[in-house]
């Protein structure tokens, strides 16, 4: 029986595939739908009221797995009357009125650039007896402006911009997400200042080419000023932002980086490979030379940054030559982590139907060496920071092992994954009292390719409004931050992301 059924009011869930423009967009949903009076299921109900997925056009198969989903909801929803199955984001954006066609237990189709219509749709496909299916081509509400249901007490996500100008080969998000829309400045330090207020330490800057921000509104400067003003925000104590894009990184970014307190010393760039014909063929309009300028100047201003990227191998037409061309930059980048992901074809992408296709055992042969390489460098940069004392803010989920071990785990200001062990009952820094959200400096005993450790007791705790939030269990919500942008174009055409540039193609 669904929650509705036996009076109480109806439940949700949400289930989200993909990168992080789609867990943001999640956010929204469940802050949507709750301030619609719906409550979020519990762990262990499998038979909540709705059923909202938040898909992903990514992978090849992506399609299947939606199906499939659907497909094992079906005799779910049939055993209980009343139960909604709602399917957004990429995917929808995508088959739109087919989802329907193959499976027409599906309840309501929405687009990703009409999250906010989805309440009215629910209620109208229930009042109706029939499936809902609203697709807006184009940027109707700014996303930001809507209410959120925030997964974390201590750090959030601040969309500055939705969207992509550029046309890189491999990727969906021009076609799905369509052009970029910013932000104004004012609507995003709004959103920052009310996570603050929150007790939120953390903003992440989300934009598919935070780079580009300020391209709708003339002035091409407009991130580093963002940047620099979130540095006068009391109580914000860590900006980090994803993702950039190397074509249109300006110096006054990595001065604003390094002169502004704030910001934490780490840069996430895309690289996708080190081969400027590969580069070409991508599309991605810049070449290893820039790019590698561009770590440069940032080591030069920020010493301690730490830099990561994402690396794509296997792209159509790509040779031993371009490959090794691509280790070649990741041993001179020095990236302190990368994330490499196998080409794979994705539909409605120019690159799926280019000449020149890899077989899979030479991309799956060259994954291999990629990652040996990644990690040889990743290992000794890590290691580097054997004896040095970090900063960490105490994090939920990020230590699998932590109960086996007793360790902790968080994220020290470069962004490096840290474990670290807590003090005993009764000195400071022991387990009892420390809370997620909380700040702990403890020093590097131990380097690991893709984290660190920290053996000895904590040197110092720091008790938080987020840690006495995360031990109250709330978490942040923060209503529509007035309106970002002006109703803007009109449905026509079509749109929905998954990745962006910092996530898998
Ligand atoms: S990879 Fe990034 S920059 Fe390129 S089109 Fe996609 S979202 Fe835009």
């Amino acid at each position: 029986m669904t929650t509705a059924a036996a009076g109480g009011p109806r439940t949700y869930q949400v289930r989200t595939y993909g990168c992080q423009m789609n867990v943001h967009d999640s956010e929204r949903i469940s802050g949507l739908l709750e301030q619609a009076g719906y409550v979020r299921a519990g762990e262990a109900e499998d038979t909540p009221d709705v059923v909202v997925f938040n898909t992903c056009a990514v992978r090849e198969n992506a399609d299947n797995r939606l199906y499939g989903n659907l497909g094992h909801l079906r005799p779910v929803k049939n055993r209980h009357p009343g139960m909604q199955i709602a399917v957004g984001g990429c995917l929808a954006q995508k088959d739109r009125g087919d989802i329907v066609r193959r499976a027409p237990w599906v309840d309501v189709v929405f687009g990703t650039h009409n999250i906010g219509s989805l309440p009215v749709l629910l209620e109208r496909a229930r009042h109706n007896a029939a499936a809902e299916v609203e697709i807006l081509e184009a940027l109707d509400v700014f996303p930001s402006t809507l209410p959120t249901r925030r997964e974390s007490t201590y750090a959030g996500w601040v969309s500055i911009s939705v969207g992509c100008n550029n046309t890189c080969t491999f990727c969906i998000v021009p076609s799905l997400r369509g052009k970029e829309k910013d932000r104004r400045p004012g609507d995003i330090l709004s959103e920052v200042r009310a996570l603050v207020d929150e007790g939120v330490l953390e903003v992440t800057l989300l934009g598919q080419n935070v780079n580009s921000y300020g391209v709708e509104f003339g002035d091409r400067y407009a991130f580093g000023k963002l940047l620099r003003a979130c540095g006068e925000i009391d109580g914000l104590e860590r900006v980090r932002f994803t993702s950039p894009h190397p074509k249109d990184f300006t110096d006054d970014v990595i001065a604003a980086m390094a002169e502004t307190p704030n910001v934490c010393p780490s840069l996430h760039m895309p690289l996708q490979s080190g081969s400027d014909d590969v580069l070409r063929a991508m599309r991605r309009s810049y070449r290893s030379e820039k790019y590698l300028g561009i770590i440069e100047k940032v080591r030069a201003a920020m010493p301690d940054a730490a830099i990561t990227t994402d690396i794509i191998v296997g792209f159509p037409g790509e040779t031993e030559a371009d490959f090794e061309r691509t280790l070649d930059v990741v041993r001179e980048a020095r990236f302190s982590s990368a994330f490499t992901f196998q080409y794979s074809k994705r539909p409605g992408t120019p690159a799926a139907t280019m000449d020149g296709q890899l077989p899979k055992p030479v991309v799956q042969e060259r994954y291999e060496r990629l990652i040996a390489c990644v990690e040889e460098i990743t290992w000794a940069e890590n290691k580097k920071l054997v004896g040095e004392t970090v900063e960490v803010l105490v994090a939920v989920g990020e230590g699998r092992k932590d109960e086996r071990t007793g360790r902790m785990s968080g994220r020290a200001r470069d962004g490096r994954l840290v474990h670290f062990a807590t003090g005993g009952a009764g000195e400071p820094g022991d387990a009892e009292s420390i809370r997620p959200g909380d700040i702990v400096h403890t020093t590097i005993t131990y380097a690991a390719p893709h984290h660190l450790n920290a053996d000895g007791a904590p040197l110092s705790h720091r008790r938080t409004r987020a840690g006495d939030a995360a031990e109250a269990g709330r978490s942040p919500r923060t209503p529509g931050v007035l309106l970002g942008l002006p109703t803007i174009g009109a449905p026509a055409a079509a749109p929905a992301p998954t990745t962006g540039c910092a996530v898998s193609p």
